[in-house]
């Protein structure tokens, strides 16, 4: 199995037969999370830590419970509470973290590029949990194995509509960088002020509105309206946004009859999405997303322990 990287900061870095090999290994995990006994030794003896710097509910739960599967002891930093509110500064907080010799290392951070300076300075591997509106590999990852088991394993030329608040959201990046390096076909819909002008440079399509962008899609993508990460009025009002590019049958009558829904959570039913589309099991799969993405953080952790043990074993011979 060839995976040749040290971390996982993005997608950016990734290329298709890298994306191929976590997905693949993905699907053992997923077999193996259905079973009674869940437990693996891929990372016995391997210590994980958690440093989440921004709130998260599902990333967070997943990746402990993707360590804990495969036999890490994983400890949860509570970062809100930690030195960086007494002014450490995060290379400080990384330096201390590196002396207690944590081989992997899970990361969310609400600046851009905060993950990959803290990945130059610790000696293990590190997995970026989602770095401000920059890059989320592990859920555009989980994403593509939804998409894949749901269109009969494939994830190739299929026309997919990533909706909603584009400009501040990290999940669409990566999703864009994934789905465009596997060759399908990208459409983004949002109001203009949502989708800014250099999305364009990626190779996608561009709609401001729902009917006209979901026509034929076979994925919909709804994303959550950003609101943390606007610091002024980017929509009219939460109702006319709703009405405009909230998906509810009437528009997703739209896609093709197949079309899947996805949302990466957390939610805002009645504001970018109707609650009754969202539990509808013929149609979302909402649910699936949050059980692939367990056995995706399983496998990119794995993937990464196995290069960290092969480089210090490499290191130990060269010694
Ligand atoms: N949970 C995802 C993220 O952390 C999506 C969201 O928050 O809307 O980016």
């Amino acid at each position: 199995m060839s995976f040749a990287h040290a971390h996982l900061l993005g997608i950016e870095q990734l290329n298709p037969f890298d994306i191929t090999t976590l997905l693949d290994l993905a699907e053992v995990y997923v077999d193996l999370n259905r079973r009674d006994i869940k437990h693996s030794d891929a990372l016995t003896g391997l210590t994980q830590i958690n440093m989440f710097f921004e709130n998260s509910t599902r990333t967070q739960a997943s990746f402990e419970l993707a360590g804990k599967r495969l036999g890490a002891d994983v400890m949860n930093m509570a970062m809100q509470a930690s030195s960086i509110k007494k002014g450490e500064t995060l290379i400080d907080t990384a330096m201390t973290l590196n002396a207690m010799h944590p081989d992997l290392l899970v990361v969310r951070h609400p600046h851009s590029g905060a993950v990959d300076l803290l990945a130059q300075k610790v000696n293990c591997a590190v997995l970026n949990a989602g770095d401000g509106k920059h890059e989320h590999p592990t859920q555009a990852l989980l994403d593509a194995l939804t998409i894949r088991r749901a269109k009969g394993g494939r994830l190739q030329r299929l026309n997919i509509a990533i909706c909603g608040d584009i400009a501040h959201s990290r999940v669409a990046r990566s999703n864009i960088l994934l789905l465009g390096k596997m060759e399908n076909r990208i459409r983004l819909i949002g109001p203009p002020t949502l989708l800014p002008a250099p999305f364009k440079e990626f190779g996608v399509e561009v709609y401001d509105d729902m009917r006209d962008g979901l026509k034929d899609v076979d994925v919909v993508m709804m994303l959550r309206l950003q609101k943390e990460r606007m610091d002024g009025g980017f929509i009219p009002s939460e109702r006319e946004y709703y009405h405009r590019y909230g998906l509810d049958a009437e528009k997703l009558a739209y896609a093709k009859p197949d079309a899947i829904v996805m949302h990466p959570g957390p939610m805002n039913r009645g504001v970018e999405i109707d609650g009754e589309i969202a539990d509808d099991i013929n149609r979302s799969v909402i649910q699936e997303q949050v059980e692939m993405g367990v056995a995706v953080r399983m496998a990119a952790m794995d993937l990464l322990a196995r290069n960290l043990r092969a480089r210090r074993t490499d290191a130990g011979v060269m010694a």
